[in-house]
């Protein structure tokens, strides 16, 4: 394989356009392939880079997060030189303490998930085409095949369950710092200042459901008045947000070649970190791919 032979990258949510991204700027010729399903999770991530507000603080997954957050920045900056889009990245993070203060980490930040998909995608060949796993593997034409099919994972054979989240986003004029609520008054929670309106965030669930529920929206509609002024809590609901999680059992995204297809690499598995973590899946693909491109290369040598 040479870097000007084909990749195709099946599903354009925040996984699979970024590393398409990241492919592309590297020099591959990149094709992606997404089907549009109802659920992506991408079209409800709040866009929350926050290992702290997640509770992150040890092992493999806050390595990897702590490492993907200190990417972000430049990778922001790489997106938006590169479509001329905004990506709304906005550092620092606040935290609702038992005494009521809010502690604000600065390193952390937030991104509007639509706008990264759009601004990694922009001036790259996307088809809106299903893939079927019975085309696997792919004929030799395609000389490689990223899966970065989020919830739908399984259908590839992968460890990955779908875990529903529901937000909300209330049209109204606000501008403060994301705030993650105090989780030991069953406050958890977080609210997001975006381009698209006020983000109240989010439900967990484990179900493939793509309806939304009176309940969530209940709960939901308790966040906002514990994180928010009255008058910003109690504006119209703009739009109900729902996207399935791509779940693992040890809450580790999975990175590298398939365990049984040949020409195949996955990324998927993010769970609920699929923003925060995409630089660092990014990186991680293309290592991958440069190591197959490399030995490739020696063996025709
Ligand atoms: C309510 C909510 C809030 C969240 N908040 C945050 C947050 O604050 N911070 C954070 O880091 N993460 C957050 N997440 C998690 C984050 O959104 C996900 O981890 C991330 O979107 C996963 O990216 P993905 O590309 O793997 O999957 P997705 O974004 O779901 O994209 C998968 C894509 O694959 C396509 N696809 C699937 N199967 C096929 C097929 N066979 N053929 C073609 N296309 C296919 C789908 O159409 C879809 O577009 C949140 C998620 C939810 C639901």
């Amino acid at each position: 394989m040479d870097r000007t032979a084909a990749i195709t990258v099946v599903g354009a949510g925040l996984i699979g356009s970024t590393t398409a991204f990241a492919l592309h700027r590297a020099g591959y010729a990149v094709t992606v392939l997404d089907a549009g399903l109802l659920g992506a999770a991408w079209q409800a991530g709040a866009g929350m880079l926050s290992p702290d507000g997640e509770g992150l603080s040890r092992g493999p997954l806050a390595n990897m997060a702590r490492l993907s957050l200190s990417l972000w920045p430049q990778f922001a900056r790489d997106l938006e030189q590169s479509s001329g889009l905004s990506v709304h990245y906005r550092a620092g993070v606040e935290r609702l303490q038992k005494d009521g203060l809010r502690l604000c980490t600065p390193a952390e930040a937030q991104v509007h998930p639509p706008s990264v998909v759009r601004a990694a995608l922009h001036g790259l060949e996307v088809r809106r085409e299903s893939f079927c796993p019975s085309s696997l593997p792919l004929s030799p034409h395609s000389s490689l095949t990223i899966l970065a099919t989020g919830a739908w994972s399984a259908a590839f054979g992968l460890p990955v369950f779908p875990v529903q989240g529901q937000a909300l986003l209330l049209s109204a004029e606000y501008n403060r710092p994301a705030l993650f609520g105090w989780r030991g008054a069953g406050a958890k929670g977080y609210t997001l200042c975006r381009p698209d309106g006020v983000y109240v965030g989010a439900t967990v669930r484990r179900s493939a459901s793509t309806a939304p529920d009176d309940h969530a929206r209940r709960w939901l509609g308790g966040v906002a008045c514990r994180l928010l002024p009255a008058d910003v809590a109690q504006a119209p609901v703009s739009q109900t947000l729902l996207g399935l999680r791509p779940c693992t059992a040890d809450d580790l995204p999975i990175i590298g070649p398939h365990p049984t297809l040949p020409g195949v690499l996955v990324a998927t598995g993010h769970g609920r970190h699929g923003a925060l973590l995409a630089p660092y899946t990014a990186r991680e693909v293309l290592r991958l791919v440069n190591q197959r491109c490399d030995t490739d290369c020696n063996k025709c040598r």
